[in-house]
């Protein structure tokens, strides 16, 4: 029966729970007093079928900010806005091998893909109007717009954590430089400090494992979320998804976790992993203390155990 099952799954979650909690290495990430004041023993892991059926253990209703699993998100408003063409032309899709916030592009003078910072920023620029100075308020209208896509993704209203949002507009020196570097390319149509704002926004947004679950399946099933049947992106921009996931998703740890986990995936400061097996899953994990790539120490080890359990890794032949 359903029940039957939904038990078994739940335990065999607990069982991978209590495997990794013995693991208290690495840092809660302390750029800025918000981060640094998470609980870092927190732990919760969702996943999502591709019916719609989400499984559960740990703190799976604990918000935490999304930061850089907001990536692959704008990157599909980018593509769903101006098309695959326009946003190659002003985005790689090369993994970089180097850190996420390094000041780095291509020969062409593109971001080298758009899960390292550089990139991010552009695809948010292309989300605004191309004018050199853009309103408070028109950032406020893009931003809006970004929070309808975040929430139809995850199937629920989705709220910015405005401390978070203040801190990291405040400490941005690095994301500033980025911003302008590009600027003084030409790479952004838009003003740099519209870009940033949307940019740090869009990183505060405050989710829960069941979220980065229901987000991965909805990636998984080709932009449609199975739990409201609503189509929020294009088959198209969710195989790109997938494919900037695989390559360039887990900072420069991405052939590592290729090798062992074999899944999808984008992880972000906050101590989250979002995982999407093709047709399959979703995944969503959460765990404060990050190793020395900036992925979550428990939230890599829970998707290395996944993938080995349940034969998850995507091209696992059997
Ligand atoms: N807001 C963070 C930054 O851009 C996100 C970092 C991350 O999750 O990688 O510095």
């Amino acid at each position: 029966s359903t029940e039957d099952h939904t038990s078994l799954v739940s335990g065999y979650l607990q069982h991978i729970a209590d495997q990794c909690a013995a693991d208290d290495s690495g840092r809660v990430a302390d750029y800025i007093p918000e981060l640094a004041a998470v609980d870092p023993g927190r732990y919760g892991l969702s996943l999502c079928a591709h019916d719609g059926y989400i499984y559960s253990v740990g703190d799976t209703a604990t918000e935490f900010t999304i930061q850089s699993i907001s990536k692959p998100l704008t990157y599909a408003m980018a593509l769903g806005g101006h098309g695959a063409d326009a946003v190659d032309a002003k985005i790689g899709v090369e993994p970089s091998g180097e850190a996420f916030n390094e000041i780095s592009v291509d020969a062409r003078r593109r971001p080298r893909n758009p899960m390292i910072n550089a990139g991010a920023i552009t695809a948010a620029s292309m989300l605004l109007p191309s004018e050199r100075q853009v309103a408070p308020e028109t950032v406020e209208a893009a931003f809006a717009g970004l929070v309808d896509f975040y929430s139809a993704c995850a199937g629920r209203r989705l709220v910015v954590d405005e401390q978070v949002y203040r801190s990291e507009r405040a400490t941005g020196s690095r994301n500033r430089a980025i911003a302008y570097m590009l600027d003084s390319f030409g790479a952004l149509t838009t003003d740099p400090d519209a870009a940033l704002d949307l940019y740090f926004r869009q990183c505060s947004l405050r989710v829960t494992t069941e979220d980065l679950a229901v987000i991965g399946v909805t990636i998984a099933c080709g932009g449609t979320n199975p739990r409201t049947g609503r189509r929020v992106f294009s088959r198209s921009t969710a195989q790109r998804l997938l494919s900037v996931m695989t390559t360039c998703g887990m900072y420069d740890g991405a052939g590592d976790w290729v090798t062992s986990v074999g899944i999808p995936a984008k992880s972000g400061v906050g101590g989250g992993i979002l995982g999407s097996l093709p047709g399959q899953l979703g995944i969503g994990v959460f765990s404060p203390r990050l190793d020395a790539h900036g992925n979550s120490v428990r939230g890599v080890d829970t998707c290395r155990h996944l993938s080995a359990d349940l034969g998850l890794h995507m091209f696992n032949i059997t």
